[in-house]
C-alpha cells in the first residue's frame, strides 16, 4: 500500500480534532493532530501529547525527532529558520515561485522527513494531519511519493464565531495550554474568509486530491461523509463507523496540539449547533453578510440541520440527535486550543486573541467540549 496522507486544513473550531481522531481509528492510520505545531509546541514549549508525557519525554515523538534530524540532515534550529523563511514570506509570492528560492528544496525535504519518520515509526500507512494550515497544506503537496488528500474542513461562519468567542481557562490536564481569550469578531470573521479561500484556492489548483467536508454535514450524517471520504481515498473509512458507535478509543495515540478531546479517554460525535440560539438575531445577520458569498458557495445558507441524523445504513448507530437546545452549548464538537499559536502565522496574524467579547463565555475546562 503507497504511503497516504490526509491532511484537515480549514479554520479553527471546525471539528478537525474529532475528525482526525475518528479517521486515525482505522486500522492502517495515525492519528497525529497538528504536525504543523511540533517545533513550536514540542521542541519550544515541550507542551503535552495525548499520551500524557510532555512532548520531548514521549517516547513516539522524541524518536521521530531523532530520526527526522537523521533523515533530514538539519537540527531544529535549521528548521525553524526554514520555517520562519516560507511560512511568513507566502502571501509575497506565488505558489509557483517558492521553487525559485533558495534554500527550498531543503525545506520541502525537511517536511518529507517528518512525514518518513512517522510513516517508519508507527508502521502504519497512512497519516491523519490535522494542522489546519492551509500554506503547510501546499508544502505537503510537494512531498514527493506521498499521496495527499486535502481535506478542507467546513463549518458556518456563526457556528465557528460562536465556538470562538468563548474563553478558555489554562488546565495541563486537560490540553488547555493556556489562557485562552475570546477572539474579536471581526477577526474570526477575517480568518474565517481568508482561511477558506486559500482551500478552495487549493482545492481548484488540485482538483484531484481535493475533497470539502462540511462540519454540519459531517455532525448530522458521518456515514455519507465517511463513505465519500472513502471514495475519494481508495481507503475504506466506512470501518470507523463501529468506533462512531462505541466511542473511539485512544489507544496508543500520540496526538499533538488540537483541542481537549485528544486527551479524553474515549471520544464520542458531539454536534454543537448552539450558535442558532446563542447569538443575538443582529450578530447572526452582520455575520452572514459578511461571509455572504462563501456562505453561499458552500451551501450553507440553504442547510437546515435535520431534526434528527439520517437513518443508520451500516452497523448500528446510536448516535446524538439534532438539537438547538442550549445543552448542546457545552458540547462544542470542533472546539481547537490551537488559535494562539496560529495567531502567529502571519496568514492569521489578524487572529491575534484580543480581549473583547461580543458575549459573556467566560468557559472552565468543563465546559471546553
Ligand atoms: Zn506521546
Amino acid at each position: 500500500m503507497s504511503k497516504k496522507i490526509i491532511y484537515i486544513m480549514g479554520n479553527s473550531r471546525s471539528g478537525s480534532t474529532f475528525l482526525d481522531l475518528l479517521l486515525g481509528s482505522h486500522p492502517d492510520a495515525l492519528s497525529i493532530g497538528e504536525l504543523f505545531k511540533l517545533a513550536k509546541s514540542g521542541w519550544q514549549n515541550n507542551e503535552l501529547c495525548s499520551c500524557g508525557s510532555h512532548l520531548q519525554q514521549c517516547s513516539f515523538w522524541s524518536t521521530v525527532s531523532e530520526r527526522w534530524k537523521e533523515l533530514s540532515g538539519l537540527d531544529e534550529s535549521q528548521y525553524m529558520a526554514l520555517k520562519d523563511q516560507f511560512y511568513r514570506s507566502w502571501y509575497l509570492l506565488k505558489p509557483s515561485e517558492f521553487s525559485k528560492k533558495k534554500d527550498f528544496q531543503t525545506f520541502i525535504k525537511a517536511k518529507q522527513s517528518f512525514y518518513q519518520a512517522i510513516f517508519e515509526i508507527s508502521g502504519k500507512n497512512i497519516i491523519v494531519d490535522s494542522s489546519k494550515n492551509p500554506i503547510d497544506a501546499y508544502f505537503a503537496t510537494l512531498v514527493p511519493d506521498t499521496e495527499v488528500t486535502l481535506l478542507h474542513l467546513v463549518r458556518d461562519s456563526r457556528g465557528v464565531v460562536w465556538s470562538m468567542s468563548k474563553s478558555f481557562e489554562q488546565n495541563l490536564k486537560k490540553g488547555v495550554q493556556r489562557e485562552i481569550k475570546a477572539t474579536p469578531v471581526q477577526q474570526t470573521i477575517k480568518s474565517w474568509l481568508v482561511s477558506n479561500l486559500f482551500c478552495s484556492y487549493l482545492g481548484q489548483a488540485y482538483p484531484q486530491s481535493y475533497i470539502r467536508v462540511l462540519y454540519e454535514d459531517f455532525m448530522t450524517n458521518p456515514e455519507q461523509t465517511l463513505n465519500r471520504l472513502s471514495k475519494k481515498t481508495n481507503i475504506d473509512f466506512t470501518t470507523c463507523l463501529a468506533d462512531l458507535e462505541q466511542g473511539i478509543e485512544p489507544g496508543q495515540r500520540h496526538v499533538l496540539a488540537g483541542n481537549r478531546l485528544r486527551m479524553d479517554s474515549k471520544v464520542s460525535l458531539s454536534p454543537d449547533f448552539a450558535w442558532k440560539e446563542g447569538l443575538a438575531g443582529q450578530q447572526k445577520a452582520v455575520i452572514s453578510l459578511l461571509t455572504l458569498p462563501l456562505l453561499v458557495h458552500y451551501g450553507l445558507l440553504r442547510r437546515e440541520p435535520r431534526a434528527k441524523r439520517q437513518p443508520v445504513q451500516k452497523g448500528k448507530l446510536n448516535l446524538p440527535t439534532f438539537s438547538t437546545n442550549r445543552s448542546l452549548a457545552n458540547h462544542e464538537g470542533s472546539v481547537s486550543v490551537s488559535h494562539l499559536e496560529i495567531a502567529q502565522n502571519p496568514i492569521f496574524e489578524f487572529q491575534d486573541a484580543g480581549s473583547a467579547q461580543t458575549r459573556s463565555q467566560k468557559t472552565d475546562e468543563s465546559k471546553l467540549n
